[in-house]
């Protein structure tokens, strides 16, 4: 039975997992979705739904409206100087293949894109196969024993064949967060352009694409207490406007004939097909919440949240932190020595405890650090130093069971 004040904001944090108060520490992951968010996916259901920008009837005129509402909310978020730079995709994963995908087709034999180490598969893959159809090569930076970037190499590694930088802001399995103003500064030096993956920055870091002056920037609305199935990609007008599409379909023409078509302007060059409406229209709800808190606020009750999880942590026997940059994100890898990690996360959830097990989709950096995989916590806004207390508490017991 729980004894937890009910959470109006998080429902779903009111849920008991295994008879016990769920402690939601796989943030990183995705975070938990607020009221506002799913009120408004069953409001637009119930009393808005239709297909955007093809009608002229009052439903297709009002999820337009609100579709393109989100779109708005999307560039004060970021900062960005026109709504059009802001495309909608399914997610990080789908805002990095539609670039790849762009750039595939403009780069030539020997060009060269530089990535790191520590990239997500999903900014990783997509260049490796961009360079695979392109003839173009992808260098890589690689990380120091702290996971931080190895600036020096990087300096080493830019030269005028580098058509595109595309780097982390924030490391999913080591918090780590990059200096990402010397990367973009340097790059443009080398007349290179920036991808951002900020998949892991966005709800936790204000982003000023102008004050960046970064040329494409990407997230995914899930891990901003919003919906799954929604992502942004943000580009500079000019750019956009040089890169062919993507996908090809409805929506993202201006006039088709059998033998020629010619395509939409932005945003919707890049914006084939029918997308999450839905999910689009919520995100605006789950932005209006991050804005009302205030991103300095979130940032920083995660960081004591981080500050005390650490500290805690240091006094568990055979414990390490992979991942010890001097900037980092609430996000916490760690090994014990003699215990799996795959079995400490089935122990703790048996314990009402959410934690992340594996490579997280990271794999060169478990190579790096030679383990095959972490335990790993994330925070979020609704986290607290009692659910910590509670974990470390968990985390004793199970290291018992297990060795
Ligand atoms: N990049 C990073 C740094 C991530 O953490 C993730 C998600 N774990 C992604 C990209 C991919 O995001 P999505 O699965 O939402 O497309």
């Amino acid at each position: 039975m729980t004894s937890k004040p009910k959470n109006k904001s998080f429902p779903i944090l009111d849920v008991l997992v295994n008879d016990k108060d769920l402690i939601y520490f796989d943030n990183a992951a995705t975070t938990q979705k607020h009221q506002s968010v799913i009120d408004e996916v069953v409001n637009f259901y119930k009393e808005e739904n239709s297909n955007i920008h093809r009608g002229a009837h009052h439903l297709s005129q009002l999820s337009t409206n609100k579709f393109e509402e989100s779109r708005g909310a999307v560039k004060s978020f970021i900062n960005a100087q026109h709504n059009h730079e802001i495309i909608f995709t399914k997610g990080t994963t789908e805002s990095i293949n539609l670039l790849a995908s762009s750039y595939t087709k403009i780069l030539n034999a020997g060009d060269e894109i530089i990535i790191s180490e520590m990239e997500h598969h999903s900014n990783m893959v997509p260049w490796q196969m961009c360079c695979e159809s392109s003839g173009a090569n992808l260098k890589v930076i690689p990380i120091t024993d702290e996971g931080e970037l190895d600036l020096q190499a990087f300096e080493d590694l830019i030269s005028n064949k580098t058509k595109l930088v595309a780097i982390t802001h924030v490391s999913n399995s080591l918090g780590t967060i990059n200096p990402v103003e010397k990367i973009i500064e340097l790059s443009h030096s080398k007349n290179a352009k920036v991808l951002i993956d900020g998949a892991q920055a966005a709800a936790h870091i204000m982003i000023d694409v102008q004050s960046l002056n970064v040329d494409y920037y990407c997230f995914s609305a899930h891990k901003l207490y919003g919906p799954t199935g929604v992502g942004v990609l943000y580009g500079k007008e000019q750019l956009l406007n040089m890169l062919p599409p993507y996908q090809g379909g409805g929506e993202m023409i201006k006039d088709v004939s059998i033998n020629k078509t010619t395509y939409a302007c932005l945003p919707h060059k890049f914006e084939a097909g029918t997308p999450n409406i839905a999910g689009v229209v919520a995100f605006k709800k789950a932005l209006d919440f991050i804005n009302t808190t205030g991103l300095e606020k979130i940032k920083a009750h995660e960081d004591s949240l981080l500050e005390y999880a650490l500290k805690k942590l240091k006094s568990i026997d055979n414990l390490k932190v992979i991942g010890t940059a001097t900037e980092k994100s609430a996000i916490i890898s760690f090994v014990i020595k003699g215990v799996h990690h795959y079995d400490l996360g089935l122990i703790l959830d048996k314990m009402g405890v959410a934690i992340r097990t594996g490579h997280h989709c990271t794999q060169p950096i478990m190579k790096k650090f030679n383990i095959s995989g972490t335990s790993r916590i994330s925070f979020a806004y609704y986290n607290t130093i009692g659910e910590i207390d509670y974990f470390i508490e968990s985390l004793k017991k199970a290291i018992k069971m297990l060795s």
